[in-house]
Protein backbone atom coordinates (compact mmCIF):
# COMPACT_ATOMS: atom_id res chain seq x y z
CA UNK A 1 0.00 0.00 0.00
CA UNK A 2 1.45 3.25 -1.19
CA UNK A 3 1.26 6.83 -0.60
CA UNK A 4 -1.04 8.53 -3.45
CA UNK A 5 -0.89 12.31 -4.45
CA UNK A 6 -4.31 12.75 -2.44
CA UNK A 7 -2.13 11.62 0.66
CA UNK A 8 0.83 13.63 0.22
CA UNK A 9 -1.42 16.60 0.47
CA UNK A 10 -3.00 15.00 2.96
CA UNK A 11 -0.03 15.15 4.59
CA UNK A 12 1.23 18.69 3.80
CA UNK A 13 -1.84 20.28 4.84
CA UNK A 14 -1.46 18.46 8.51
CA UNK A 15 2.60 20.14 8.02
CA UNK A 16 0.98 23.34 7.39
CA UNK A 17 -1.52 23.08 10.85
CA UNK A 18 1.58 22.24 12.42
CA UNK A 19 3.64 25.41 11.35
CA UNK A 20 0.85 27.59 12.25
CA UNK A 21 0.75 25.69 16.04
CA UNK A 22 4.14 26.07 16.28
CA UNK A 23 4.63 29.41 14.56
CA UNK A 24 5.59 31.38 18.03
CA UNK A 25 8.21 28.19 19.39
CA UNK A 26 10.08 29.07 16.31
CA UNK A 27 10.13 32.51 16.45
CA UNK A 28 11.36 32.13 19.29
CA UNK A 29 14.11 29.77 19.26
CA UNK A 30 15.05 32.18 16.05
CA UNK A 31 15.39 35.08 18.37
CA UNK A 32 17.41 33.48 20.68
CA UNK A 33 20.52 33.07 18.20
CA UNK A 34 19.06 34.21 15.02
CA UNK A 35 16.57 37.38 13.64
CA UNK A 36 13.42 35.44 14.57
CA UNK A 37 11.84 35.61 11.48
CA UNK A 38 11.87 31.48 11.14
CA UNK A 39 8.71 30.74 12.40
CA UNK A 40 6.45 34.15 10.16
CA UNK A 41 8.66 32.71 6.95
CA UNK A 42 7.58 29.20 7.07
CA UNK A 43 3.83 30.31 8.54
CA UNK A 44 3.70 32.42 5.39
CA UNK A 45 5.01 29.50 3.07
CA UNK A 46 2.59 26.74 4.58
CA UNK A 47 -0.50 29.03 4.08
CA UNK A 48 0.64 29.91 0.46
CA UNK A 49 1.23 26.37 -0.18
CA UNK A 50 -2.95 25.65 1.00
CA UNK A 51 -3.87 28.32 -1.52
CA UNK A 52 -2.10 26.78 -4.12
CA UNK A 53 -3.40 22.91 -3.36
CA UNK A 54 -6.53 24.56 -2.76
CA UNK A 55 -6.39 25.60 -6.45
CA UNK A 56 -5.23 22.59 -8.01
CA UNK A 57 -4.79 19.09 -7.71
CA UNK A 58 -1.02 17.74 -8.78
CA UNK A 59 -1.82 14.10 -10.42
CA UNK A 60 1.32 12.43 -9.00
CA UNK A 61 3.19 12.47 -5.45
CA UNK A 62 6.31 14.00 -7.28
CA UNK A 63 4.22 17.05 -9.07
CA UNK A 64 2.81 17.61 -5.56
CA UNK A 65 6.33 17.38 -3.98
CA UNK A 66 7.77 20.10 -6.81
CA UNK A 67 4.86 22.18 -5.85
CA UNK A 68 5.88 22.64 -2.37
CA UNK A 69 9.31 23.36 -3.45
CA UNK A 70 7.95 26.38 -6.53
CA UNK A 71 5.76 27.43 -3.46
CA UNK A 72 8.32 27.67 -0.67
CA UNK A 73 11.00 29.33 -2.84
CA UNK A 74 8.69 32.26 -3.90
CA UNK A 75 7.56 32.89 -0.58
CA UNK A 76 9.62 31.87 2.27
CA UNK A 77 12.73 34.01 1.92
CA UNK A 78 15.50 33.65 4.58
CA UNK A 79 18.00 30.72 4.52
CA UNK A 80 15.44 28.34 5.21
CA UNK A 81 13.23 29.07 2.27
CA UNK A 82 16.01 27.94 -0.47
CA UNK A 83 17.13 25.18 1.79
CA UNK A 84 13.55 23.46 2.25
CA UNK A 85 12.68 24.43 -1.61
CA UNK A 86 15.33 22.48 -2.94
CA UNK A 87 14.85 19.67 -0.01
CA UNK A 88 11.14 19.57 -1.95
CA UNK A 89 12.44 19.66 -4.92
CA UNK A 90 15.21 16.96 -4.85
CA UNK A 91 12.47 15.10 -3.35
CA UNK A 92 10.69 15.48 -6.00
CA UNK A 93 13.05 14.22 -8.26
CA UNK A 94 13.65 11.08 -6.59
CA UNK A 95 10.56 9.41 -6.45
CA UNK A 96 9.56 10.40 -10.31
CA UNK A 97 6.31 9.98 -11.27
CA UNK A 98 5.24 7.27 -9.47
CA UNK A 99 1.37 7.50 -8.87
CA UNK A 100 2.34 5.91 -5.65
CA UNK A 101 5.34 6.12 -3.13
CA UNK A 102 5.49 3.22 -1.14
CA UNK A 103 8.81 2.74 1.40
CA UNK A 104 11.80 2.65 -0.40
CA UNK A 105 10.26 5.86 -2.62
CA UNK A 106 9.32 7.69 0.65
CA UNK A 107 13.18 6.57 2.49
CA UNK A 108 14.90 7.64 -1.31
CA UNK A 109 12.63 11.25 -1.35
CA UNK A 110 14.42 11.84 2.32
CA UNK A 111 17.56 11.21 1.39
CA UNK A 112 17.13 13.75 -1.64
CA UNK A 113 15.87 16.05 0.48
CA UNK A 114 18.80 15.48 2.70
CA UNK A 115 21.14 15.84 -0.48
CA UNK A 116 19.54 18.76 -1.51
CA UNK A 117 20.43 20.69 1.51
CA UNK A 118 23.63 19.19 1.50
CA UNK A 119 24.37 20.90 -1.87
CA UNK A 120 22.80 24.09 -1.32
CA UNK A 121 24.06 24.88 2.20
CA UNK A 122 27.49 22.86 2.65
CA UNK A 123 26.94 22.27 6.49
CA UNK A 124 27.71 19.33 8.02
CA UNK A 125 26.67 17.07 10.46
CA UNK A 126 27.25 19.18 14.04
CA UNK A 127 27.26 22.52 12.55
CA UNK A 128 24.15 23.32 14.43
CA UNK A 129 21.60 23.46 11.26
CA UNK A 130 18.06 21.32 10.10
CA UNK A 131 21.09 19.33 8.78
CA UNK A 132 21.32 17.63 12.26
CA UNK A 133 17.53 16.61 12.44
CA UNK A 134 17.15 15.17 8.80
CA UNK A 135 20.73 13.01 8.98
CA UNK A 136 19.28 10.74 11.40
CA UNK A 137 16.48 10.50 9.64
CA UNK A 138 17.62 9.52 6.60
CA UNK A 139 19.43 7.19 8.09
CA UNK A 140 16.89 5.56 9.93
CA UNK A 141 13.99 5.67 7.19
CA UNK A 142 16.22 3.73 5.75
CA UNK A 143 17.18 1.02 7.91
CA UNK A 144 13.48 0.35 8.76
CA UNK A 145 11.67 -2.50 7.69
CA UNK A 146 7.65 -2.02 7.40
CA UNK A 147 4.76 0.56 5.96
CA UNK A 148 5.45 4.01 4.68
CA UNK A 149 4.12 4.96 8.37
CA UNK A 150 6.75 2.91 10.06
CA UNK A 151 9.00 4.74 7.97
CA UNK A 152 8.24 8.26 8.72
CA UNK A 153 7.85 7.20 12.05
CA UNK A 154 11.29 6.50 12.53
CA UNK A 155 12.62 9.13 9.95
CA UNK A 156 10.33 11.66 12.85
CA UNK A 157 11.84 9.67 16.11
CA UNK A 158 15.45 10.33 14.68
CA UNK A 159 14.40 13.69 13.68
CA UNK A 160 13.65 14.69 16.95
CA UNK A 161 16.78 13.49 19.00
CA UNK A 162 18.64 14.89 15.99
CA UNK A 163 16.96 18.30 16.73
CA UNK A 164 17.70 18.47 20.27
CA UNK A 165 21.50 17.47 19.54
CA UNK A 166 21.86 20.88 18.30
CA UNK A 167 21.15 22.73 22.10
CA UNK A 168 25.25 21.78 23.46
CA UNK A 169 26.45 22.80 19.62
CA UNK A 170 28.40 26.29 18.67
CA UNK A 171 26.77 27.67 14.83
CA UNK A 172 29.23 27.18 12.27
CA UNK A 173 26.46 27.72 9.37
CA UNK A 174 23.88 30.19 8.87
CA UNK A 175 23.08 33.81 11.01
CA UNK A 176 23.57 31.72 14.44
CA UNK A 177 27.26 31.41 13.82
CA UNK A 178 27.68 35.07 14.12
CA UNK A 179 27.27 34.43 17.70
CA UNK A 180 29.61 32.18 17.80
CA UNK A 181 29.98 30.51 21.58
CA UNK A 182 27.40 32.37 22.65
CA UNK A 183 25.09 30.00 20.13
CA UNK A 184 25.10 27.05 22.21
CA UNK A 185 22.75 26.13 24.89
CA UNK A 186 20.15 26.97 22.16
CA UNK A 187 17.68 24.41 20.23
CA UNK A 188 18.28 25.29 16.31
CA UNK A 189 14.71 26.57 14.75
CA UNK A 190 15.63 25.35 11.37
CA UNK A 191 16.72 21.67 13.30
CA UNK A 192 13.28 21.68 15.68
CA UNK A 193 11.09 22.74 11.95
CA UNK A 194 12.41 19.73 10.23
CA UNK A 195 11.77 17.49 13.28
CA UNK A 196 7.54 18.99 13.35
CA UNK A 197 7.12 18.65 9.62
CA UNK A 198 8.57 15.19 9.70
CA UNK A 199 6.71 14.72 13.02
CA UNK A 200 3.42 15.66 10.73
CA UNK A 201 4.19 13.82 7.92
CA UNK A 202 4.66 10.48 10.09
CA UNK A 203 1.37 11.23 11.90
CA UNK A 204 -0.32 11.78 8.29
CA UNK A 205 0.85 8.60 7.36
CA UNK A 206 0.19 6.46 10.09
CA UNK A 207 -3.89 8.01 9.49
CA UNK A 208 -3.76 7.30 6.01
P1 LIG B 1 17.60 33.29 8.25
O1 LIG B 1 18.73 32.68 9.02
O2 LIG B 1 18.01 33.81 6.92
O3 LIG B 1 16.83 34.28 9.07
P2 LIG B 1 15.57 31.31 8.85
O4 LIG B 1 15.50 31.96 10.17
O5 LIG B 1 14.28 31.12 8.14
O6 LIG B 1 16.59 32.07 7.89
O7 LIG B 1 16.22 29.85 9.00
C1 LIG B 1 17.28 29.61 9.88
C2 LIG B 1 17.61 28.12 9.86
O8 LIG B 1 18.17 27.77 8.59
C3 LIG B 1 18.68 27.74 10.85
O9 LIG B 1 18.11 27.46 12.12
C4 LIG B 1 19.33 26.50 10.24
O10 LIG B 1 18.70 25.31 10.66
C5 LIG B 1 19.06 26.70 8.77
N1 LIG B 1 20.28 27.00 8.06
C6 LIG B 1 20.91 28.18 7.95
N2 LIG B 1 22.01 28.07 7.18
C7 LIG B 1 22.08 26.76 6.79
C8 LIG B 1 22.97 25.99 5.96
N3 LIG B 1 24.03 26.55 5.37
N4 LIG B 1 22.70 24.67 5.80
C9 LIG B 1 21.63 24.10 6.38
N5 LIG B 1 20.76 24.77 7.16
C10 LIG B 1 20.97 26.08 7.36
MG1 LIG C 1 15.92 33.80 10.83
Amino acid sequence: MGCTAADVVAALRAAAEVVREHRDELVRLDQAIGDGDHGENLKRGFTALLSRLDAEEPASPGKVLKLVATTLISTVGGAAGPLYGTAFLRASAAVGDAAELDRDAVARALQGALDGVVARGKAVVGDKTMVDALTPAVTAAASVDGSVAAVLSAAAAAAAEGAESTVPMVARKGRASYLGERSAGHLDPGARSTALLLRAFADAAAKA
